[in-house]
């Protein structure tokens, strides 16, 4: 079983791209309806680097259209995901103290066909993850900084724990700063 690789569950707003209605001051990378898309530094080489050591997902809470037409423009020719999943596989939650809803990715829809123990979830908003945060590796937004090398940072955390048995066992708070640079 050990040999078995991890599935990586990663976000995609504020994780892998920020799009925003509003022009930044730098390039955007491309433009998707009336929207301005913004690629996080070195998310190409990310995903190419990664892809050689995971099996890979996409799970957003955005809707399906807009995820699939942003995740065609932005991902590698070579990978393939092993599924991409939208709003409607999440679980509407209300939270009664901000007054909003929120759409939890829950692992546990996983379990038929994935070992959770090999499974990581990668997201910018724990609210999203919190029943798995067993499972989460949780990261800074990224909304549109050029200087910003979370990815950099992440795929080499990520290729340093690739091998363990079980994901939940790892204490993955403060993650950035178990890679020294
Ligand atoms: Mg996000």
């Amino acid at each position: 079983m050990s040999n078995e690789k991890i599935l990586l569950v990663l976000d995609l707003d504020e994780t892998l791209v920020h799009v925003s209605e509003k022009k930044l001051d730098v390039q955007e990378d491309f433009r998707y309806e009336k929207y301005f898309v913004y690629c996080r530094p070195a998310l190409q080489k990310f995903l190419n680097l990664i892809s050689e050591h995971f099996r890979l997902a996409i799970w957003s809470s955005a809707g399906e259209e807009y995820l699939n037409e942003i995740v065609s423009k932005i991902t590698p020719e070579n990978i393939n995901f092993e599924f991409i999943w939208s709003r409607n596989k999440c679980t509407t939650r209300r939270d009664y103290i901000t007054d909003s809803y929120v759409f939890e990715k829950r692992l546990k829809k996983l379990k038929k066909k994935y070992n959770l123990k090999k499974v990581l979830i990668v997201d910018d908003s724990p609210e999203k993850t919190r029943d798995n945060y067993g499972n989460a590796i949780y990261i800074t937004p990224f909304e549109g900084d050029i200087k910003d090398n979370v990815l950099a940072t992440l795929a080499d955390y990520l290729i340093s724990i690739k091998d363990v048995d079980n994901v939940r066992s790892i204490e993955k708070r403060g993650w950035n700063k178990k890679i020294s640079q």
